[in-house]
């Protein structure tokens, strides 16, 4: 199954995952976006932009109207099926959370320190599912980079329950994993905060 980051974001968010706000806007008339709150995303969709961020597909800290300059130039560069304009989420600690199917030991629930620096930086845990809360918590205390999460130089922690809660919706009993029709997905980044966690970025998995 492929879809656009906002159509498995609606499914993800029917499920209980928290994502942004957005709008979907397949024109340059931004109007739909007087509803939402600034600072503004506007990312690009479109059959060949998978890795958005590496052509320049995705725009942060926007005001909306700034956005009708930053489509125009996204549309002269790219081929554009439409644009998604979302709020932006204030900095957290990136994570990355995806499940993937394994064909010897099935359905396996994936998390780890994300963002653009997850492929340099490997420091992933890996669980069968379905998870128990125990174990979601074990899998962020095993990350090499953990204290990142627990509060580390004058940062604050994050909040390790909601991480937590969303490892159960994705893997935990009853969870997004039971779903076969939503194949094998990543949710990069997550971002996590001292008071919630919210997946800005959806995607699922080539089969
Ligand atoms: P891609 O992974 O396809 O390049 P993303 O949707 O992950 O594109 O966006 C790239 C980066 O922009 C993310 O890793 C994140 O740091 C930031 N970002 C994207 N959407 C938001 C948002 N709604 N709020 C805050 N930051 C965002
Ligand atoms: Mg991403």
């Amino acid at each position: 199954m492929s879809a656009y980051e906002h159509e498995v974001k609606a499914l993800l968010s029917a499920a209980g995952v928290p994502v942004p706000r957005g709008v979907v806007v397949d024109d340059l008339d931004f109007g739909r976006a007087g509803e939402l709150t600034e600072p503004l995303v506007l990312k690009a969709f479109g059959p060949g932009l998978v890795h958005k961020s590496d052509v320049g597909a995705v725009a942060l800290g926007l005001s909306r109207k700034d956005l009708a300059g930053a489509a125009a130039g996204m549309r002269a560069r790219l081929e554009v099926a439409g644009f998604l304009v979302e709020e932006q989420a204030e900095a957290g600690v990136e994570l990355i959370v995806g499940l993937v199917r394994d064909p010897g030991f099935g359905p396996v629930l994936l998390t780890g320190l994300g963002g653009v620096w997850t492929e340099a930086l490997r420091d992933t845990a890996l669980r069968l599912c379905p998870i128990s809360e125990e174990d979601a918590r074990r899998m962020l205390a095993s990350l090499r980079g953990s204290s990142i999460l627990y509060g580390s130089r004058g940062a604050p922690p994050v909040d390790v329950d909601a991480v937590v809660k969303l490892l159960m919706t994705v893997g935990g009993p009853g969870g997004l994993w039971e779903r076969l029709e939503l194949g094998e997905f990543e949710l990069n980044p997550v971002i996590a905060g001292p008071s919630g966690v919210i997946a800005v970025d959806a995607r699922h998995l080539p089969a």
